[in-house]
This record gives C-alpha cells, structure tokens and sequence, in this order.
C-alpha cells in the first residue's frame, strides 16, 4: 500500500471540509495554540515511517497520556487495578462527576479524568520519582530522549484546574485515593503537559499495536494485556464519543484536548493525527475527519 500518497489524499480532503471547532478553552496555555496547525503520522509494524503536514511539530498530548499511564500501572499491578476503576464505558463527559456518587468512588474506566486520577495515585504509590520515572518510561517506549513536561502547561491547568481538584477529592473521600490530593493532582497535570510529535506518539503506541512491543524490541506488556487495553480504547477511549469514533474510524484509539489522537491497528500500524480545534465533545474534529477518511479508503479497520 502507498501510505504515503493515501495520507496526502487523507490531508487535502480532510483539509478542504469546513474547519469548525475551537482550541480547548479550559486550560489557558493551551488557548494559545494556533487552530490551523494539522499533521499525520503513520509508523507500520515493520517500522516504516510516514508523515505530513505539521507531524514533527510538537504538541501537548494532555489525555492521551492515559493510555500510557494506565499501561505502566497494568505492567506492574496486573487485574488488581481493576478494583479501584472499571472497564465499562461511561457516556458522559471526559471530566463529569455525576457517576462517581452512585459507583462509590470507583470511576467507570481509566480515561475519564477520574479514572486517570485514580491510576496517577497509583504510580505516586508505586514510584520512587513519580513524575522522573513517568517521563523515563515515555522515553525508553518513544524511542527518544527529547520529550519532556511543558512546565507552562501544568502550571496553567493546576491554577484553573477546579474540576480535577474536586474530583480528586471526591475520590479521596471515598477512599479511593491513598496519597495526598495535591501530589496527585500535580502528576496528573504533569502527565498531560508531556508534548510530543504525531510521529513520536505513533511510535510511543507501537507496542499497543505489536503484542506489548516497542520498536526496539522491550516487551512492556504481555500480548494478551495489550489485548485488553486496546479493547478499553475502543469502548472507552473517547468518552462519550467512543460509540461515534469506532463507528466512523474502527481502530482502538485515545483523544487529548490539546488535539492529539493515537490510534492504531494491531499487528498493523499505529496512526496519529494532531489538529487542535475540537468538537463539543473535546475530541478532535479534523483528526476524526482525517482518519475516517483513512479507514474507509484503505479498508484498514479491526471491523
Ligand atoms: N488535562 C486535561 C484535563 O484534565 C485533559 C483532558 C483531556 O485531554 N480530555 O482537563
């Protein structure tokens, strides 16, 4: 397959639909990124790279360092973290409390922000140097040293961040947070400030798509964990857009309000696409497009 000639056909379509949506407003560093910016990676499980647009430009990958939180916490705490958070869709919003009450503090999945807190109290209990040990990990699976926190970032979203605050709290008076709130809260919001490229976040997700994988060869995860944290993007990865993202696309996958979506086929490939205007849902309107388009004109979905 010519990947790279369908993703400049993915890109000049995708871009000449009507550009609606706006940059995340919640978080007031991330209302300054420029609206416009739109890349795409694609990395093959034979390590082939292919890239367009803005795709080595970095960006704040925010919730989609979930999947990779939620991947080291499984790596080391096995089924155990399924007492504490669950593997069911919630269809509400990424950063609602309304379930919360009646579930007795344990959030409906690992992507809701709630769920997040819960696996970042995790590896705060787990890790020697939460935050160092965290970045060390995103390192050793991107392949590449050069990914760090935007300081600016976290700083912005713990001046404004009254909602995962009140969550937080919230789970800690259920006592389904062990350490103190602010610690958490602090590596959640350092978490999300990590900014990567689409081609370094295609090939951080490459072990999703090889059976635990990475590039060169760590296994981080058993094939059959991979397994079930593939089928938790697909059903959970997008809120309560996840029914309307497996719909158009087909391809497991997780969203961040700074633009960003992973998404990948197993034994395939991984793809990311980056575009910063988002939908009422916080999900990114173009890299929806985009990789709706991709799936339908290649035929490469799980379905
Ligand atoms: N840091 C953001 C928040 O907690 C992440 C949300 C997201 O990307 N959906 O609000």
């Amino acid at each position: 397959m010519n990947y790279q000639k369908i993703l400049q056909e993915v890109y000049l379509e995708a871009k000449s639909l009507p550009q609606i949506g706006n940059v995340a407003q919640t978080i007031p560093q991330l209302s300054k990124v420029n609206p416009d910016k739109f890349g795409i990676h694609l990395t093959t499980i034979k390590g082939q790279d292919f890239g367009i647009g803005d795709s080595n430009e970095k960006f704040s990958i925010q919730s989609v360092s979930k999947a990779l939180t939620v991947a080291l916490a499984f790596s080391f705490m096995g089924e155990e973290i399924w007492k504490r958070v669950g593997v069911e869709p919630s269809g509400t919003a990424f950063n609602s409390l309304v379930q919360l009450e009646f579930e007795k503090g344990i959030p409906r999945n690992p992507f809701i922000n709630a769920g997040a807190l819960v696996i970042a109290d995790m590896l705060v209990s787990h890790l020697k140097h939460p935050k160092e040990d965290f970045l060390a990990f995103i390192r050793t699976i991107s392949g590449t040293q050069e990914i760090d926190f935007n300081l600016k970032v976290a700083q912005s979203e713990k001046e404004t961040g009254y909602r995962n605050a009140a969550l937080a709290n919230f789970l800690k008076s259920f006592g389904n947070i062990e350490n103190d709130v602010e610690t958490v809260l602090d590596f959640y919001f350092h978490q999300c400030s990590i900014e990567m490229t689409c081609k370094e976040l295609a090939h951080s997700f490459y072990f999703f798509a090889n059976e635990g994988k990475t590039m060169d060869g760590k296994q981080i995860l058993s094939k059959s964990n991979v397994k079930r944290l593939n089928a938790l993007m697909q059903t959970c990865g997008f809120y309560d857009e996840s029914g309307e993202f497996t719909y158009k696309v087909g391809l497991p996958g997780k969203s961040g309000i700074g633009g960003g979506i992973a998404a990948l086929f197993p034994k395939h490939f991984t793809i990311v696409t980056w575009s910063p205007r988002l939908n009422e849902k916080g999900n990114s309107e173009l890299g929806m497009n985009a990789l709706e388009l991709f799936t339908t004109k290649t035929g490469m979905s799980v379905f």
